[in-house]
């Protein structure tokens, strides 16, 4: 589990440190902004300072104000595969939307904040394909790039040529291919920085296949159906919450034959459609998805012996949070 637990600003570093980014980087922060409602989970408390990035400029401003300053920095992009605490998250918390693309055929350079699903119907529109999976992961290209996202067999590391990352130590930006990203099964090396210091990506060049937009269009409809048969769509989640295991049942097999589907805590249960996903009936708190998501672990390991390990980030400050089941 990652887990950026760190210092919450003063009041007056807020207000602070808010007047700055505004006068130094031309953006403007909100102070306490609830982080709930930019996550597809649909919990989390506050961040202590919050900003939007609207373009690359601005992205950069920040990560670099930041550094030079010291101040813990935590990227969001659609927020669609984290679970963060009640407490919310310490330090400077920005929302990734820099939304450019540029086709090339068959290659396309889309910025960090362009959601996959937009990815997925620009190849289409430009007859490309190899991106298709893209329109299934309802979040953002740097979320992507970040965790490996993949689906219906295919992930970033099968597409991706390079991608820009701008240094969490020193504000540097580098062009890296996928083998200095570390591109793994839903990993890469920027999920292994240090917390408050996130390498950041800031664009991400694929490469494509010629094809006709009806095949394209084609294989877009599957994918739509069958997210619509497997995934409790239209109901908050952070979608698997387990890794798949290297070998064996999928993690979703497991937490089925552990009989754990529909079983609850507080406002969050074990999707019935989908084994490995926890939804939230609009009521649940980030303590009652983590505290069920722990359940399932000890349940899935005493039934089937097979220790799950979380695909979703816990992300922000859990230090008050006590695991009451
Ligand atoms: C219904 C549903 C279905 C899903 N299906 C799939 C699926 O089929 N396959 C799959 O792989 N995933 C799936 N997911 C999970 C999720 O959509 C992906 O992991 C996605 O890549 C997360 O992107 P995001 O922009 O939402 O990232 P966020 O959740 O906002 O952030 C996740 C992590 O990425 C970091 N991050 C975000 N932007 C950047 C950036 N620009 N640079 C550096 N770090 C960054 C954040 O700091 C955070 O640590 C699903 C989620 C849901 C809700």
């Amino acid at each position: 589990m990652t887990e950026t637990a760190l210092r919450r600003l003063s009041e007056d570093e807020k207000l602070r440190l808010g007047t700055e980014i505004q006068r130094r980087v031309g953006v403007k922060t909100s102070r306490d902004e609830p982080l709930a409602r930019f996550t597809t989970m649909r919990v989390g408390g506050p961040a202590d300072l919050f900003a939007v990035a609207h373009n690359l400029f601005e992205l950069r401003g920040l990560v670099r104000f930041a550094r030079a300053r010291d101040l813990p920095l935590f990227l969001l992009g659609r927020g669609s595969d984290l679970v963060i605490s009640d407490a919310g998250v310490h330090g400077l918390v920005v929302q990734v939307r820099a939304e450019g693309s540029r086709v090339e055929a068959p290659r396309i350079t889309v910025e960090s904040g362009v959601p996959m699903a937009r990815l997925s119907t620009l190849a289409r529109d430009a007859g490309l394909t190899g991106v298709e999976f893209a329109l299934a992961i309802p979040g953002t290209v740097g979320g992507a790039v970040w965790a490996n996202a993949g689906a219906h067999g295919a992930d970033v590391a099968a597409v991706l040529v390079e991608a820009s990352v701008i240094s969490g130590d020193d504000g540097t930006e580098r062009t890296l291919d996928p083998g200095r990203l570390g591109l793994a099964y839903r990993d890469s090396r920027l999920k292994h920085g240090a917390a408050g210091r996130p390498d950041v990506v800031a664009w991400a060049t694929f490469a494509l296949e010629p094809s006709d937009r009806a095949t394209v269009d084609g294989r877009l409809d599957e994918i739509r159906r069958w997210r619509r048969t497997h995934q409790p769509l239209g109901v908050p989640s952070a979608g698997s919450v387990f890794r798949n295991p290297d070998q064996g049942p999928s993690a979703g097999e497991l937490i089925d034959r552990a009989g754990l589907k529909g079983m609850r805590v507080g406002g969050a249960s074990v999707s019935e459609r989908h084994a490995n996903f926890i939804v939230n009936d609009g009521h649940g708190t980030a303590a009652d998805v983590r505290r069920l998501a722990e359940l399932v672990r000890r349940t899935v390991a005493e039934r089937s012996g097979v220790d799950l390990v979380p695909e979703v980030v816990f992300a922000g400050d859990w230090a008050g949070w006590k695991e009451a089941v």
